[in-house]
């Protein structure tokens, strides 16, 4: 994954409350925990992650303001030496396709800005913690990554990891905001459990729109520049995107948590369907093909 290293970064995308005050979990169950679970049922990459946390996520704990992000994150330069510059470098471009995308199709887009966070974060959708792993609130329209959930991916989750593993990370999730202004979201309503469900034919669909993305990514260019933001993405790239997407698939999940699996449980499908699913956006980057509802 290689970036345009003179291209401007749009910071004004990403907000970044680490190392606030107040963001410690200090308060469990109750309707934090109850929160935290609907929130991760729905929306998280990784719901798995709730039941078999310890709680004890490792506090990532720079303390990074907003002016800092947006004086460290100038170019795609930036892009290339830093983990959080990269996030929003990918954000900029998700943002830009998908502007594009929704034009091309006589609609549209509103963009969303990403969360970076610590521990806990309080969002529209209710207080949230880290173990839920990345999410999209669509009452905010905004996503939430905190930076600590890749390492437990190439740790707990047994991925191969890598910068563009954790680009379809986020591009999954503005998948989820794809189908939030699409009124798709609205489909799932109670149907939330099972490989049959709402639930899993969201989640499969958002990762269909990051493949599309993906197909797009080192094509479409940047409003500030009239070039491509990202310039290269290698086949390697793209096998560490399916790899990720395969470890946080629910059977995948399940065995490495409990030795077996239950399709009754499933939230986001399994790892070959999730793979399979990026690979249809992928090879086609038409988003039309991504009817998982079908
Ligand atoms: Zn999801």
């Amino acid at each position: 994954m290689r970036f345009d290293d003179d291209a401007p970064l749009d910071a004004s995308q990403v907000q970044d409350r680490r190392g606030l005050p107040g963001g410690r979990l200090t308060v469990g169950g109750g309707a934090v925990g109850l929160l935290t679970v609907l929130v991760a049922v729905v929306f998280g990459v990784d719901p798995a992650l709730f039941g078999v946390s310890d709680g004890a996520v490792a506090p990532v704990g720079r303390a990074t303001s907003p002016a800092q992000l947006q004086a460290a994150c100038r170019t795609g330069a930036d892009a290339e030496r830093r983990q959080d510059c990269r996030i929003l470098a990918t954000v900029n471009s998700l943002q830009s396709f998908w502007q594009a995308e929704f034009a091309r199709r006589q609609g549209q887009y509103a963009p969303a800005s990403t969360v970076l966070f610590d521990d806990q974060v309080s969002t529209a959708c209710g207080t949230a913690s880290s173990a839920v792993g990345p999410f999209y609130c669509p009452a905010d329209r905004r996503a939430y990554f905190d930076l600590g959930f890749f390492d437990e991916m190439t740790g707990r989750l047994g991925a191969q990891g890598g910068p563009f593993a954790e680009a379809y990370v986020v591009a999954h999730e503005y998948g989820h905001h794809v189908q939030n202004l699409t009124g798709t979201m609205a489909k799932v309503g109670n149907d939330r459990q099972g490989a049959d469900s709402a639930a899993v034919r969201l989640e499969l669909q958002a990762d269909c729109y990051a493949g599309v993305w993906t197909h797009h990514a080192t094509t479409t260019p940047q409003a500030s520049t009239g070039r491509p933001l990202i310039t290269q993405l290698t086949d390697q790239d793209i096998a560490r995107a399916l790899d990720a997407a395969q470890s946080v698939g629910d059977d995948r999940i399940q065995q490495r948590a409990t030795g077996r699996t239950n399709p009754e449980t499933w939230t986001h499908g399994s790892s070959a369907q999730r793979a399979q699913w990026f690979t249809t956006g992928y090879r086609t980057g038409d988003m039309a093909q991504c009817d998982t509802f079908d």
